[in-house]
């Protein structure tokens, strides 16, 4: 760390300067120190879609996933080499990609509507690029981006469910499940 920070601010006495610009009561703050020395991105459009107080960190990350299409899914894992028959778990009619996963499978299709109609979704299409560009584009409350976000992480889990524990849920309970979730989330309820 020591090296680190010389390297970061040039010398020792300007070292000195910073750690007691991170230190406040006597007490050395790590966080300060670590604001200080991290490097910077860019910001991405779809931050405040993703990481916002409402979502539930477990539905950032599968929504982050989604974002980045960094799924898993059995379209990818064959074009890594694996064999696999590609049936979707949720619909058992159509092979898997992200884009029928969301929100083009008959089961997805039916949640997203259900939970499109009661957050008030600035839309009603059900093609992933077009639910993401108009979420990015239009201010959204937070239930909105919530049950956007528990959506995606919900399907999810339900394709997992099916595929290594065997079970499964109805578009219906599902639904009940995403909108309990999201109004704990949210509204403590
Ligand atoms: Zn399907």
């Amino acid at each position: 760390m020591r090296d680190l920070l010389l390297r970061h601010v040039g010398s020792p006495d300007q070292a000195l300067l910073l750690l007691q610009d991170c230190t406040s009561n006597g007490k050395y703050d790590t966080n300060a120190m670590y604001d200080v020395i991290r490097t910077r991105g860019t910001p991405v459009d779809w931050s405040s879609l993703v990481f916002n107080a409402g979502c539930h960190p477990k539905h950032s990350f599968i929504g982050l996933l989604v974002l980045q299409n960094g799924l898993p899914t059995v379209d990818r894992i064959i074009s890594r080499g694996l064999y696999l028959v590609n049936r979707c778990a949720l619909c058992e009619g159509c092979s898997e990609d992200l884009l029928h996963l969301f929100f083009a499978c008959p089961y997805s299709r039916m949640v997203f509507l259900d939970i499109a109609n009661w957050a008030h979704f600035p839309t009603s299409t059900v093609l992933l690029a077009d639910v993401l560009h108009c979420f990015l584009s239009t201010r959204t409350t937070g239930k909105q981006k919530a049950s956007l976000m528990a959506l995606l992480y919900f399907l999810w889990k339900e394709r997992n469910n099916r595929i290594f524990r065997g079970v499964q849920s109805s578009p219906e309970t599902l639904c009940i499940v995403i909108k309990k979730v999201v109004n704990l989330r949210l509204y403590g309820l």
